[in-house]
């Protein structure tokens, strides 16, 4: 698809998906010609997405980005999702030459150096897997939602990635967390414990802390550098993410 047209796909999507609930968002993204996708970082929005996808049977794939450098809360809830819902999750990791390579460059640990340093591990460990993980997909269900941040206020339910030539579908977007809670409650979403324990946002075990009383939920990713617009790569552009990430792939 050009960018123009899916420009075009993306705006008729997006005012198509705001009438629905969840499960009809899933379900029409599903029914559409082509591979969808969704990314599941294993947080309470994307559990609640799995959820809806098993339970639903939908034919969407579900993976995600196995970095290697997991809390065991999170790797321990792939498998109990898996369980539940009777679903493959797959498991993308980071090619073992690309970890040798940062290690001798930065050290294993060099994310805490320089921003640089960080987003370099994140190409290594998240971005390239994600191009995998997308390769051929049409449609990449995310769970991104407007309230997680300054930067994902203005986030669509439909979006054209004209670098990756596809469609990001975000069906949570308008979603706020006391619906997430909700929803949790509800149908008995498995979440992983480290929620209760004051972290909303769950990455990499040590680029993730605890927030305090009254932060922001995503407040305790990365909590050591400045920026208040601090992501891995994986949502902004790739353009983008190439000029701050030193020997980016151009991922799709
Ligand atoms: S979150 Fe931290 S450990 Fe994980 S890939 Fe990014 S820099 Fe590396």
């Amino acid at each position: 698809m050009t960018t123009s047209s899916l420009e075009t796909t993306a705006k008729a999507l997006n005012e198509r998906l705001e009438s629905l609930d969840l499960a009809g968002r899933l379900a029409l993204v599903a029914s559409l010609e082509g591979r969808a996708v969704f990314t599941t970082s294993l947080g309470i929005e994307d559990q609640v997405i799995t959820a809806a996808i098993g339970k639903n049977k939908l034919a969407v794939d579900v993976v995600t980005l196995q970095t290697g450098r997991l809390f065991d809360e999170t790797a321990a809830l792939i498998d109990k999702t898996e369980e539940a819902y009777d679903i493959l999750i797959k498991r993308y990791h980071p090619e073992k030459a690309d970890i040798d390579a940062y290690a001798a460059r930065y050290g294993l640990n060099g994310f805490y150096e320089s921003v640089e340093a960080r987003h370099a591990c994140c190409d290594v460990r998240k971005l390239k897997p994600l191009a995998r993980a997308l390769e051929g997909a049409s449609f990449w269900v995310t769970g991104l939602r407007r309230g997680q941040s300054g930067n994902r206020a203005s986030t669509p339910f439909a979006e054209a990635d004209a670098e990756r030539g596809l469609i990001k579908i975000n069906p949570l977007a308008d979603w706020d967390i006391e619906t997430i809670n909700s929803y949790v409650a509800t149908h008995a979403v498995p979440v992983n414990p480290l929620h209760a324990r004051g972290y909303p946002s769950i990455g990499c075990e040590p680029c993730t802390r605890a927030i305090k009383p009254g932060e922001p939920e995503r407040a305790g990713r990365w909590w050591w550098e400045n920026d208040e617009k601090r992501e891995c790569g994986l949502h902004v552009p790739e353009a983008a993410a190439s000029s701050i990430i030193p020997n980016s792939s151009s991922a799709a």
